[in-house]
C-alpha cells in the first residue's frame, strides 16, 4: 500500500550498531522515516528491537563494500549518515587490508550512492578522534594529524573522501571526529577494546578490573545520546564542508570510572601509542548551539541499571590481555619491527 505520509527520509549506515541506532532513535523522534544499512557484523538487530512495529524503520543488510551506485535505499533520501565501518586497534593491525577496504573504500561507496541519489541534503561522517594520535590538550580540529594504527589511519582516509566529495561533486557533507562515545548498546562481544564492556564484565564476575597502566590516564567520555544530538544538529546548520570534534570537554580517569564501578583492581602493562589523555575543544560544534547534556557519572548509573546485558561477553583478565595485546606490543612498541632489507 502507497505510504500517504510525507516524512523526510534518512539513511543511517551502521544503524544496528553501538551510536547508529542512537542515531535512528533520534531521527524517528524528529519525525524522519529511516532505512538502516547494516551487514549485521558488528551491529544486532537487537539495537533496533524496540522500534520493530515500527513502520518507520527499515533494514537492509547489504554490506557497505557492494552498494551500487544506484542503490534505491538512497532514492530520496534527504539525510545520509555513515557509521558502518569496523573499529578497534588489534584487529587492524593484523588485517589492514579488510580495514581500509570497509573504512575507506566502503566509504567511496556510500558517497557514490549519496551523490547519484541527487536529493541528499547533506551527509554526515562519523570520523574518530584516534586521528590525532599523542595530540596537545584540549585538541583542537586544527591540530596535527597522526594516526598510530591502521584502524585509526582507515578513518582518517575515510575522512580525507569524504571532504574530496564535497570538493570536486559538491555533496554537501561533515565529519565529526568521535571522541570517547560510551552509553548503552555498546558493543558486549567481539575482540579485546572498549573499556566499559571489560569492566562491567569483570563486575558482574566479581572479578578485578583490570586498570592500564596506572589509571591516572583520562578520555574524554562522551554520552552517545549527546553524539547523536551534534550529528543531527551539525545535519541541520553545520555549513557544507567542515570538521567538528564531539567531545565533552570533561575528560575522566579510569580510577575515576573504577570508583564510580566499585571493585578491586589489577593494573596491566601501559600500552604504546595510547594517549594519557584525551580532551576534545569543543568550541567549534557549540557555536551551532552544541553542549553535552549527560554528566559522566549519570550516563555510567545508567548503564549500570543494564549491567545483566554484559553477562555473556567475554571475561578478560591479565593474562588474556597480555595474549590479545601482543600484536600491538609487538607492532607499536618500542623494539618494533622495522622491515628487513
Ligand atoms: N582501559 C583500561 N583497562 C582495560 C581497557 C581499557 O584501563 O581493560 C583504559 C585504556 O587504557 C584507556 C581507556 O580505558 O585509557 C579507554 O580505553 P578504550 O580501549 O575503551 O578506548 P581508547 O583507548 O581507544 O581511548
Amino acid at each position: 500500500m502507497a505510504r500517504t505520509d510525507h516524512k523526510p527520509i534518512a539513511v543511517v549506515t551502521g544503524g544496528a550498531g553501538f551510536i547508529g541506532s542512537h542515531m535512528v532513535d533520534r531521527l524517528i523522534g524528529e519525525g524522519y522515516r529511516v532505512r538502516v544499512i547494516d551487514n549485521l557484523s558488528g551491529g544486532h538487530e537487537a539495537n533496533l528491537a524496540h522500534l520493530s512495529r515500527n513502520r518507520d524503520v527499515t533494514l537492509d543488510t547489504s554490506d557497505i563494500r557492494s552498494l551500487s551506485a544506484n542503490s534505491a535505499l538512497f532514492q530520496d533520501a534527504e539525510l545520509v549518515f555513515h557509521f558502518a565501518g569496523i573499529g578497534d586497534i588489534v584487529p587492524s593491525i593484523e588485517q589492514p587490508t579488510q580495514y581500509l577496504d570497509t573504512n575507506v573504500q566502503g566509504t567511496v561507496r556510500v558517497l557514490e550512492a549519496s551523490r547519484y541519489a541527487k536529493g541528499v541534503q547533506r551527509f554526515v561522517y562519523a570520523a574518530s578522534s584516534s586521528c590525532y594520535g599523542l595530540a596537545a590538550t584540549p585538541t583542537r580540529e586544527d591540530f596535527p594529524i597522526q594516526p598510530q594504527y591502521p584502524y585509526a589511519l582507515s578513518k582518517y582516509l575515510g575522512e580525507q573522501v569524504v571532504l574530496h566529495w564535497g570538493q570536486v561533486y559538491g555533496l554537501p557533507v561533515n565529519s565529526m571526529r568521535i571522541f570517547n562515545a560510551y552509553g548503552p548498546r555498546v558493543r558486549t562481544t567481539g575482540a579485546y577494546g572498549a573499556v566499559f564492556g571489560v569492566f562491567f564484565r569483570q563486575k558482574l564476575a566479581g572479578k578485578p578490573f583490570t586498570v592500564v597502566g596506572d589509571g591516572t590516564q583520562s578520555r574524554d567520555f562522551i554520552y552517545v545520546t549527546d553524539v547523536a544530538a551534534a550529528f543531527f544538529l551539525a545535519s541541520q546548520h553545520a555549513p557544507p564542508g567542515e570538521i567538528y570534534n564531539v567531545g565533552a570537554d570533561n575528560p575522566q580517569t579510569i580510577l575515576h570510572l573504577v570508583e564510580l564501578l566499585g571493585g578491586d583492581v589489577v593494573f596491566v602493562p601501559k600500552r604504546p601509542g595510547e594517549p594519557d589523555c584525551t580532551h576534545a575543544n569543543i568550541d567549534k560544534i557549540k557555536q551551532l548551539g552544541f553542549q553535552p547534556q549527560v554528566p559522566f557519572a549519570t550516563g555510567v548509573a545508567t548503564m549500570m541499571r543494564d549491567i545483566e546485558l554484559w553477562r555473556n561477553a567475554p571475561l578478560w583478565d591479565e593474562a588474556s590481555i597480555a595474549q590479545a595485546t601482543s600484536t600491538w606490543f609487538q607492532y607499536l612498541g618500542p623494539g618494533k619491527r622495522t622491515p628487513t632489507a
